[in-house]
């Protein structure tokens, strides 16, 4: 999670998307804010932003190739409105879209699939976004994103803390609607792994062939750990070695600090547009997802960056230089 935010609000989410009619008391969509945190920097995008209410608009000609914002039901397999082509003109419904690739990887790797993860939540996970490339073509292969519940937390808490976070966005409603505890996310993640061959079916197994991709080492070292306490379960094996993006970068572009210190920076300095929502998870990933491709087309080589040791529960870290 990178701390950098923008002010530039250019883009925004609209909260009653894709389900039918929920109950009154849910239904929060006429004010729709123009959300503070959003961020494009698409040069087709900016002729995007005048409809507020796509429910009685006509679908626009010509916008299949301007950036729309994500359905979130779609990416947590809830979309019920995929035969609506004015929802389907609204958002999204392709990951992909924002990760095409012309070239390969310049240098060869010694894993065959990155797995980018981005977590959002500081007191508990609220939402575990991942997303697959494929290490030699650089291209996209899948993603995996879940809504969490808070397992600890009053629900009035659970309420201001989701307004707090979403709210902004204009996508806590979706949240609501779709969050499941964390114990069930990694269940449903285990099995997307299998079957992508990522992890053997047998419990206790490390990762298949892929690392995980992330931006700084709070992710796996830090909240995956806190919040498998908290849910009172075993910290996967597969959560013991990661590559801390930032790192890579730091040491192959020979950056300032401050340059490789977070996902904004990094693609200030490599002059990467940024698209969607910052602090929306699966737009982070889908971002920093982008930051590792254009290493990649640059020749960086991938490599595990920290490894925790599985009875002291230290985790060291290979690169000398760190951010
Ligand atoms: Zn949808």
């Amino acid at each position: 999670m990178s701390m950098a935010f923008s002010k530039v609000p250019l883009f925004r989410y609209i909260t009653f998307f894709s389900l039918p009619p929920p109950p009154l008391p849910r239904l929060r969509t006429l004010s729709c804010p123009q959300y503070p945190f959003c961020s494009l920097s698409s040069s087709s995008a900016s002729s995007s932003t005048s409809s507020s209410d796509s429910s009685t608009s006509p679908p626009q000609k010509n916008t299949s190739s301007r950036w729309r914002p994500t359905c979130l039901y779609f990416t947590q397999e809830k979309c019920t409105m995929m035969d609506d082509p004015v929802h389907l003109e609204k958002f999204n419904h392709d990951i992909s879209k924002d990760l095409q690739v012309n070239s390969a990887a310049k240098c060869s790797q010694d894993l065959d699939f990155f797995l980018v993860l981005d977590l959002e939540g500081k007191i508990e996970i609220l939402e575990f976004p991942v997303i697959m490339i494929d290490a030699k073509t650089m291209a996209f292969v899948d993603f995996f994103h879940r809504f969490v519940r808070p397992t600890e937390m009053s629900e009035q808490h659970i309420n201001k803390y989701i307004e707090g976070k979403y709210g902004k966005f204009g996508v806590d409603r979706v949240w609501h609607d779709t969050a499941i505890p964390f114990t069930e996310v990694l269940q449903q993640f285990e099995a997307w792994l299998i079957q992508h061959w990522l992890l053997g079916k047998e419990q206790g197994s490390r990762l298949n062939r892929a690392a995980f991709v992330t931006c700084g080492n709070w992710d796996l070292k830090t909240k995956i750990p806190s919040q498998c306490n908290v849910s009172k379960i075993k910290l996967p094996p597969y959560f013991m070695e990661w590559i801390n993006l930032k790192d890579v970068f730091y040491n192959f572009y020979k950056t300032k600090k401050s340059e490789a210190s977070g996902m904004r920076s990094m693609m200030n300095n490599r002059k990467i547009p940024m698209f969607g929502s910052h602090h929306l998870g699966i737009d982070d990933t889908k971002n920093i997802a982008r930051v590792l491709q254009h290493m990649l087309a640059d020749g960086a080589q991938m490599r595990i960056t920290a490894r925790r040791n599985p009875d002291s529960q230290n985790v060291e870290f290979s690169f000398e230089n760190r951010i």
